[in-house]
């Protein structure tokens, strides 16, 4: 069942565990995704970003295709298509496409004024159409799709007001960062998150960069209040090591080992394992109906 984010992830504030937010690159993505969350009986979210859409051709094949998939499959739990650090102008052509929640990241405006302007702009358009909506406030580490930043900690005001302004969920830099982890990473700023929460209260807080964060380090951090992990880079380092044992083993040059169905199959079944595990960290697995 399509629906927004909004209420799956209140239930999982008040049931003090995260509902993951997986990528989707393709229809094996997709799909893969949703084998794991109907199999474990989870809450769901698929999220696109303009560069993985343009890659599926646009953001309407992307919504068409997750559209499909839940009915086809007949998926019986709630599942999320929402926009990754959409632009202002990425919003309008994810409300359009039928997406189901969208992600404003203006933490790349000039000022935080204008990202709190653009918003409140935001979150008023997509409310009217049943859309929810996430912010972000302090720019997060590495780059995704091009977008690089220092990975700054969030200002706890700034995220009073953003949530103030009326977004359903909330990005806040707590010094995680997109991509790999380095080895000298610092870890999380619990202090912070606690900060943030503080001010904010029950609103949902989302944390994005969820690749290689060890998982009691992720787990008290659901306990301080994230209830939206995104994950992106996970799934793709286990699909390639899939599919490159698949290779190394000459599989491909065996039979009709060539076939796509073939030679995609380790990946996609990688897929399944691995955000089935993912599902269970986060303790999002038989909360469909939460
Ligand atoms: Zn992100």
């Amino acid at each position: 069942m399509l629906v927004n984010a909004t209420n799956m992830l209140n239930s999982a504030v008040r049931g003090h565990y995260a509902v993951a937010a997986f990528n989707t690159n393709n229809l094996e993505w997709a799909a893969s995704i949703l084998d794991a969350a109907e199999e474990l009986q989870s809450p769901v979210i698929i999220q696109c970003t303009s560069g993985a859409a343009k890659w599926q051709v646009s953001f309407q094949v992307v919504a068409d295709i997750v559209r499909d998939l839940v009915e086809a499959k007949n998926i019986t739990v709630p599942v999320a298509l929402h926009l990754d650090h959409g632009t202002y102008e990425d919003c309008f052509k994810c409300i359009d496409a039928g997406f189901t929640s969208v992600m404003y990241d203006g933490s790349h405006e000039e000022t935080f004024d204008i990202n709190l302007q653009k918003t409140s702009e935001i979150v008023k358009i997509a409310h009217a159409k049943g859309i929810s909506v996430e912010a972000e406030v302090g720019g997060i580490g590495g780059v995704e799709d091009g977008v690089a930043s220092k990975g700054e900690l969030a200002d706890p005001a700034q995220c009073k007001a953003i949530a103030d302004a009326g977004v359903d969920f909330l990005a806040c830099g707590i010094g995680n960062i997109h991509g790999l982890y380095p080895d000298n990473w610092e870890g999380l700023s619990f202090d912070r998150l606690a900060e943030i929460k503080a001010l904010v209260g029950d609103l949902p807080l989302v944390l994005h960069g969820g690749t290689g964060i060890p998982t009691e380090m992720v787990q008290k951090a659901i306990r301080l209040g994230i209830a939206k992990i995104n994950v992106n880079t996970d799934l793709q380092v286990v699909f390639a090591k899939a599919t490159r044992e698949y290779i190394e083993a000459g599989l491909d040059q065996q039979g009709k080992g060539y076939d796509p169905r073939k030679l995609l199959k380790p990946g996609r079944e990688a897929i399944v394992a691995r955000a089935k595990e993912l599902l269970c960290d986060f303790g999002s697995d038989g909360k469909g109906w939460a």
